[in-house]
């Protein structure tokens, strides 16, 4: 048996970052706010704002305040997460980048500079969403004289360490391919734990003695089980003895939890309710003893706090980094609640029961009673952790499966973060070049944000939440295929009722027609366009892009013979064209019920042919064609963000009268100044 918590997660579909759209809502204020903060490598970093922040009252900003400090506390943990020597990566880096006195506009600096910056942003030495090592663009020998130009006071030497000895160390780390060279391996016929160079498991352990750990742990007859794993590294000793190292005060990473302790603290004092108070006090309480069951407490306290109006997610959560989906990621959102848009995802999860009702899968699947589905859309003011600086769009919590069950879950859409992707997005000719004519183009500039916005909501509260597992399955069954087939479920249910009469007569369609943006959106993405963000010559690999993928191109072969979903091409370019939108939804409906019932019995078979038939292999020469012509319009296919600065107010006694955000800080500067305020951790943690 292995436990059930990798399968409800973030969705980050962010169909809005691959996609240009003109017009879009009405401008908010009235001067023009710069989106665009940083580009480089293939990245760009945007800027969100949080409108509705200035009328909070004191009590709720001190709070927003205090829970995004706890948010900055802990982003030395992801870096350790995600690989042993991460720390020490951006620790040198760093001290080069503040003390290199040569050249600093040569190449060789320049290629550096580039690549701390890539550090920064995947909090780590492998790309954030395809899981490689980055190759550095300088050279060995460069690096070696930089280190010794920088001196042995600015480096971050162990005791009796020399700067040789520290660039011998870092060689292989950053130059050697085939040296940790994938941050997670999640499939192939090989030991997923040994190829994977994350932090979650250390001294050589095998996937086989991991496996048979947990599965000691587990009662299969426990209807409430811990989430095993969620927060500890599992190490074999040198003795051969393996144990777990707990993440909690007095254990691993104890520098940085003690500070996210102390500032949960500080917020506690500002909570605007009993309930709230209490959330964060579990929070702390587990944060202390590292007891999962102390965990499961806090989460459903947290998910029946439906009242609160300030929100946040923190701690170790989301398992995508695991090949196992056991350890959880460090991760922190910070948010209140937009009501004007919750209006929309109220009437979604008030008719919760009607959606599941009539879904098109198997009646034995489905969940006679939706319980504790809550939904809103949110504004965050702070990310951290692994939702910094790429950032999801939706979450869905808790991820314990028996809490969904007997408790809820709590759905989120951040529409602030979408936003700033659909303005920045704006007139950058992106369907210009791949949308078929104007008809589709007209549709999405008319439909599409709201509509990806809408799908969100769907992803999330409904889709995440639907059906059931029979019982006596496990709920792990699924293994490293769980994730691609959890995410194309919620993609599904979304995809099948946005089109449905019921969203007309709801009011969250304006007609008939709006669904037809978010139709032609999702196959131009699945069919061709999402493979911008991979590299010539690979597969796809990521969780959410297989999804959409699997999901795209299964409806494209079962709709060949109707031809509902076609290939055009005009001038030597291919095109995504849907001839027949009605036919699609059908097929939305039968895939959809296809992949319930997998995930419902537990089919890994079926599952697996499903993933391994539609969701990884890519057609070599369309993918040249698409990076060609995405190459031609030089934009960035992977996005993040950087955080507002929040500064507290005080008057001449002292006392804080105000928190304001500064919406001014760059993207080196943001992360200069965290690594200055917030690094508690050493550089190595074994
Ligand atoms: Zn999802």
């Amino acid at each position: 048996m292995k436990k059930g918590i990798v399968l409800f997660m973030i969705t980050v579909s962010m169909l809005a970052a691959c996609t240009g759209r003109k017009g879009g809502e009405a401008e908010r204020g009235a001067e023009p706010f710069e989106y665009v903060v940083d580009r480089f490598a293939d990245l760009q970093v945007l800027r969100y704002q949080a409108p509705g922040f200035e009328a909070l009252s004191l009590n709720q900003k001190r709070l927003l305040y205090h829970l995004a400090e706890a948010g900055l506390m802990g982003r030395d943990i992801l870096f350790d997460q995600n690989g042993r020597y991460n720390l020490l990566v951006r620790h040198t880096l760093e001290a080069v980048y503040r003390e290199y006195g040569g050249d600093r506009e040569c190449e060789q600096f320049k290629a550096l500079e580039t690549y701390l910056k890539r550090v920064w942003f995947s909090n780590g030495i492998h790309h954030h969403y395809a899981e490689e090592k980055f190759a550095p663009g300088f050279t060995p020998e460069y690096f070696a004289a930089c280190l010794q130009a920088v001196g042995a006071d600015h480096l971050p030497l162990s005791k009796g360490q020399t700067a040789e000895a520290l660039t011998e160390e870092l060689f292989p780390v950053l130059f050697d391919p085939a040296f940790m060279s994938r941050r997670t391996v999640q499939s192939g016929d090989r030991d997923l734990i040994q190829a994977s160079a994350n932090h979650y498991y250390a001294g050589g352990i095998t996937q086989p003695e991991v496996e048979a750990f947990y599965a000691a742990l587990k009662d299969p007859d426990d209807e409430t089980p811990v989430s095993y794993g969620l927060n500890s590294r599992l190490v074999k000793q040198k003795d051969g003895t393996i144990v777990e190292k707990v993440w909690h005060v007095g254990g691993l990473y104890t520098e940085a939890i003690e500070r996210i302790v102390k500032e949960l603290e500080k917020a506690q004092a500002f909570a605007e309710n009993e309930s709230q108070r209490a959330v964060i006090g579990k929070l702390i309480d587990f944060y202390r003893t590292g007891d999962l069951r102390t965990y499961d407490e806090y989460a459903i306290q947290w998910v029946n706090d439906t009242i609160s109006e300030v929100d946040f997610v923190n701690g170790f959560t989301e398992t995508y980094g695991d090949p196992l989906g056991m350890k959880a990621s460090w991760e922190s959102t910070v948010n209140f609640i937009n009501k004007e848009a919750t209006k929309r995802t109220t009437i979604i999860s008030d008719n919760a029961q009607w959606f599941e009702d009539h879904s098109p899968v198997s009646e034995r699947f489905k969940k006679k009673e939706v319980k504790g589905v809550s939904a809103k859309v949110i504004t965050v003011v702070a990310l951290g952790g692994d939702c910094y600086p790429a950032t999801p769009i939706g979450i869905n919590l808790p991820n314990a499966n028996w809490i969904r069950r007997d408790h809820g879950s709590k759905s989120v859409t951040i529409e602030n973060i979408t936003e700033a992707y659909d303005k920045a997005s704006e007139g950058n000719g992106f369907n210009e070049e791949f949308a078929w004519s104007d008809t589709e183009r007209e549709l999405i500039r008319q439909y599409g944000f709201s509509t990806d916005n809408l799908h969100t909501d769907l992803h999330e509260c409904l889709g995440h939440g639907s059906g059931i597992i029979l019982p006596g399955v496990d709920p792990d069954a699924l293994k490293a295929y769980s994730a691609t087939l959890e995410e194309a479920r919620a993609d599904l249910f979304g995809l099948y009722y946005i089109a449905d009469p019921k969203l007309v007569e709801l009011g969250l369609v304006p007609n008939a027609e709006a669904h037809k943006a978010a139709y032609y959106e999702f196959m131009m993405n699945g069919l061709m366009t999402q493979l911008v963000r991979i590299e010539a010559g690979k597969d796809v690999e990521e969780a959410h892009m297989r999804n959409r993928q699997l999901i795209a191109a299964w409806v494209y072969e079962a709709g060949k013979a109707g031809n509902v979903v076609e290939w055009k091409v005009k001038e030597g370019k291919r095109y995504v064209v849907i001839n027949d939108y009605a036919a699609l939804r059908r097929l939305f409906g039968t895939l959809l019920a296809e992949v319930q019932r997998i995930r419902s019995e537990g089919d890994f078979e079926a599952g697996k042919r499903l993933v391994e038939d539609y969701a990884v292999k890519v057609d070599r020469e369309l993918h040249a064609e698409v990076l060609a012509r995405y190459a031609a319009l030089h934009l960035s296919p992977y996005k993040g963000f950087v955080n507002p600065v929040m500064r507290e107010v005080r008057n001449d006694r002292g006392e804080v009268t105000d928190i304001r955000l500064d919406y001014t800080e760059g993207y080196t500067e943001q992360m200069l100044r965290y690594s200055r305020d917030y690094s508690f951790l050493p550089v190595y943690n074994d």
